[in-house]
């Protein structure tokens, strides 16, 4: 009988990346693997997105089968300098671009040795890399806060950050451009348009790549996609846009949550379960302990009613949520037996709707999942 286990779908996760190329079909799609690839593991992940050494070769013999093959990443994004050495020592060759640039002055020549990218956003930054002895120049891209006011340089100091890196020995030309949107998964929001335009004006005249649009952007905005697009959560199968699911994308869910029932109680009407008695029952029924608790990822917070499968249903949670379990009202009439299957997220039940009544986003409950968590590959 299995305890919490992730089946990752590695079809579903190329499936994702072409629907992600033909929402942006003229742009260099940069798959975002950070966070452990949102929880399905970095490395996997990262190896079924890339293009093979021996297809690489077999392309530019023959071109058109770049056609048929178009679920390759063109680049990686992290958010981490340990995450893009897990990458490089795990054989990865394709360009690799940290998200947040980085965290110590120290690393840079590491950089260089890993043929890693790095984002700009700060003069800390800037400072370091101009003061830096590098035996290469260093792959840049320059962050500018076009107002989601998070990371980036000042609209205004735009000018001054770009002349200093076109003038510095120790950044490799030209320069590229990047922006993230605050609220692209609102359709109707002025925000991202003003965003676009101010990207366009800051840097559309510039030779380097400019990339502005997350998964949301991919989908939504087809002005925002420019150069080079980072999706993350679409490649996963996940909806980026609020009371919408993957599927409304085309996409396919690539993690499916499953654990099994560790036991099946009978619960006499007025009985109270678990810690802090949260749920009592309002009639005799059957009670489904599941091996999935906190101690996997799933939230405490969940309330009862949050939606678990069970033989081809959906079942109530009921009960606060423990470290290593949680439980589900069966009804009095059911049949499940102990080591029956149990889905808490995946194509039967989207992790959308899951983390809607959890109170969250899609994005938290899979990246959430913890290292107890068998990740088995399909
Ligand atoms: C995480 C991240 C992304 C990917 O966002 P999704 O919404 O998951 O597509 C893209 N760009 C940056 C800078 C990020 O930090």
């Amino acid at each position: 009988m299995k305890a919490a286990t992730a089946l990752i779908d590695r079809q579903a996760l190329k499936h994702n990346m072409e629907i992600v190329r033909a929402y942006t079909p003229n742009s260099k799609v940069w798959a975002i693997v950070k966070a452990n690839a949102y929880g399905h593991g970095l490395l996997p992940i990262a190896k079924a997105l890339a293009k093979q050494k021996q297809d690489q070769e077999k392309h530019s013999e023959k071109h058109q089968d770049d056609q048929q093959n178009n679920h390759y990443a063109d680049g990686f994004g992290v958010a981490r300098y340990e995450e893009a050495l897990v990458l490089r020592k795990g054989g990865i060759t394709a360009p690799i671009l940290l998200l947040e640039g980085f965290f110590s002055p120290d690393v840079l020549p590491s950089l260089i040795e890993h043929d890693l990218q790095t984002v700009v956003h700060t003069i800390e930054q800037l400072e370091a890399i101009e003061k830096a002895q590098l035996e290469q120049p260093l792959t840049v891209w320059l962050k500018i806060d076009t107002g989601m006011h998070r990371l980036g340089v000042q609209p205004e100091m735009v000018p001054e950050f770009i002349q200093r890196l076109e003038a510095c020995k120790n950044v490799k030309q030209p320069i590229h451009f990047v922006s993230h949107f605050g609220c692209a998964d609102e359709v109707d929001n002025p925000i991202t348009f003003q965003q676009i335009e101010l990207f366009t004006q800051l840097v559309g005249e510039q030779k380097g790549d400019k990339s502005l649009a997350a998964s949301s952007g991919c989908l939504l905005w087809r002005e925002s996609h420019f150069d080079a697009v980072r999706p993350g959560i679409t490649l996963y199968g996940v909806s980026p846009v609020n009371e919408k699911i993957g599927a409304d994308f085309g996409l396919k869910p690539v993690m499916t949550m499953t654990s099994s029932l560790i036991a099946v109680r009978t619960i006499k009407k007025g009985e109270a379960i678990g810690y802090g008695q949260r749920w009592r029952a309002d009639r005799d029924t059957q009670i489904g302990v599941v091996a999935m608790g906190y101690g996997d990822g799933y939230p405490r917070t969940a309330p009862n009613g949050t939606p678990v499968f069970v033989n081809g249903r959906i079942v109530p949670l009921a009960g606060c949520v423990s470290m290593d379990m949680l439980t589900v009202d069966l009804g009095a009439d059911a049949n499940d037996q102990v080591g029956d299957e149990v889905i808490l997220w995946g194509d039967v039940l989207p992790v959308e709707k899951v983390a809607q009544h959890i109170g969250t986003i899609g994005y938290e409950l899979v990246t959430n999942i913890t290292s107890r968590v068998a990740l088995i590959y399909q």
